[in-house]
């Protein structure tokens, strides 16, 4: 049986964690922080990944855990609101996106696969390099909190998310789309009169999301590529009065935002490892390709990485047979559905970016008008975002 090192515990990290100690295996994950209580990690559990759960037999209790759903996908163009997507057909268990603090999900699956004899979780150890010998990757080095160590195994899967130490220290080429927006990331406070569905709001140059966390709205706010600058420059009055603008629902409300420290700016980044492999070492999720946040659906990629991840390695893991061309397998498994999604993603750039450099107030653009009314499009856009292109299954059964 050979062992498996992943470095970070994101949703692909833990993902493939447990899906390999339920094979039987031997894994451990390191995760670089304390614990899994960060902000800026987004929220969005797809119908696919649902689906998964619901494959794993854990999806009743994963749905315990407090949560809002969302059944249809609207937009709110300049005071007209326009529905996108209707989830409520899709075949699937769970015909919604179930909003859930990410944190949630990733104690819930990190305890999960603490069930099984060949977890283990490190929490608070950081890799720093790889141990390389004659071109093949035979581990990680970590920073600890009993100071420097050398992990050995057969294989290391970087799970270490958009800023990868596992892609740098085996030098695999990276292509990067130019991206041109940013996001800005707050709290404002919820009411019980407010919508409970989350929308996006589009006017006045800007794009607002209102993510639904009971007590309070996890807002992103879309402005330009670096013109956070010129934001703070224009002062927080006038920030607030713009939100209250865009969103006027919100009004009172935009004065809980009494500091800059409040708003978090989130760089936005699109790009793609040419190789996801090396011998001995296998990237995916965000570490092989950073997803924009556009759809909401980074998460939901990396966790079906992780399931064709073990779907293929598994077996030869067990056997001790892994070569490189297993690694490689996994790469061609995915890339098509991810370089495809990326694609629809830099598309939607294209347009956030006019509506970014329109200061308005809009006018709903004809082409959203026709596609919007044509029979199938909500249901159509539904299976791309809730579903996605390629969904993985789980292939491998317990040990
Ligand atoms: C502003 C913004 C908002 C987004 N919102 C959403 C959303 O709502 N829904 C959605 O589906 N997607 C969203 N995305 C995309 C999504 O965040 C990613 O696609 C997804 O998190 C990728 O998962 P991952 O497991 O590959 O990597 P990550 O989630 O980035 O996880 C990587 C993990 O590795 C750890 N780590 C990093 N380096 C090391 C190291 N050296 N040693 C040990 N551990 C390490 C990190 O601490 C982290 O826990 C958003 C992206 C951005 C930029």
């Amino acid at each position: 049986m050979q062992s498996t090192c992943v470095i970070g515990g994101g949703p692909a990290g833990v993902m493939l964690g447990l899906l390999l100690a339920r094979g039987g295996l031997p894994v451990i994950v390191l995760e670089k922080h304390e614990d899994f209580f960060r902000d800026f990690r987004g929220d969005t559990i797809h119908p696919s990944t649902l689906e998964l759960m619901y494959e794993l037999g854990l999806l009743e209790k994963l749905l315990q855990i407090r949560h809002t759903k969302i059944d249809h996908i609207a937009a709110m163009v300049g005071g007209e609101r326009f529905e996108i997507g209707d989830l409520t057909h899709l075949p699937t268990h769970a015909k919604y996106v179930a909003l859930m603090p990410q944190w949630d999900l990733l104690n819930f699956l990190s305890e999960e696969a603490a069930r099984y004899q060949g977890f283990i979780l490190r929490m608070g150890w950081e890799a720093t390099g790889l141990i390389e010998e004659a071109g093949v990757i035979r581990g990680v080095r970590a920073n600890t909190p009993d100071g420097p160590r050398k992990i050995r195994v057969d294989l290391t899967v970087g799970c270490d998310g958009r800023h990868a130490v596992s892609r740098q220290a085996a030098h695999l080429p990276l292509i990067e789309e130019g991206v041109p927006i940013d996001v800005l990331w707050f709290r404002i406070s919820r009411r019980s009169s407010d919508p409970e569905i989350g929308v996006g709001y589009v006017n006045y140059g800007r794009l607002v999301v209102l993510i639904n966390r009971i007590d309070y709205f996890q807002t992103a706010y879309l402005i330009a590529k670096g013109g956070f600058d010129q934001i703070q420059q224009e002062g927080l009055d006038n920030f607030r009065a713009g939100l209250e603008r865009i969103v006027p629902f919100l009004a009172g409300r935009a004065k809980e935002i009494d500091s800059w420290e409040k708003v978090k700016l989130l760089s936005v980044q699109i790009n793609r490892l040419e190789r996801w492999s090396r011998p001995g070492l296998l990237c995916i999720g965000d570490a092989a390709h950073a997803m924009s946040p556009v759809g909401g659906i980074g998460i939901n990629i990396a966790v079906q990485d992780a399931v064709a991840a073990a779907n293929l390695l598994t077996e030869p893991l067990r056997s001790g047979t892994l070569t490189s061309e297993h690694l490689e397998q996994v790469q061609r498994q995915r890339e098509g559905a991810v370089r495809n999604t990326q694609r629809a993603q830099v598309v939607a750039h294209g347009v956030l970016n006019k509506v970014l450099h329109d200061p308005g107030p809009i006018k709903a653009p004809a082409l959203l008008r026709i596609a919007t009314s044509l029979p199938g499009f909500q249901r159509l856009a539904a299976r791309f975002v809730g579903i996605g292109l390629q969904p993985q299954h789980i292939r491998t059964h317990p040990a």
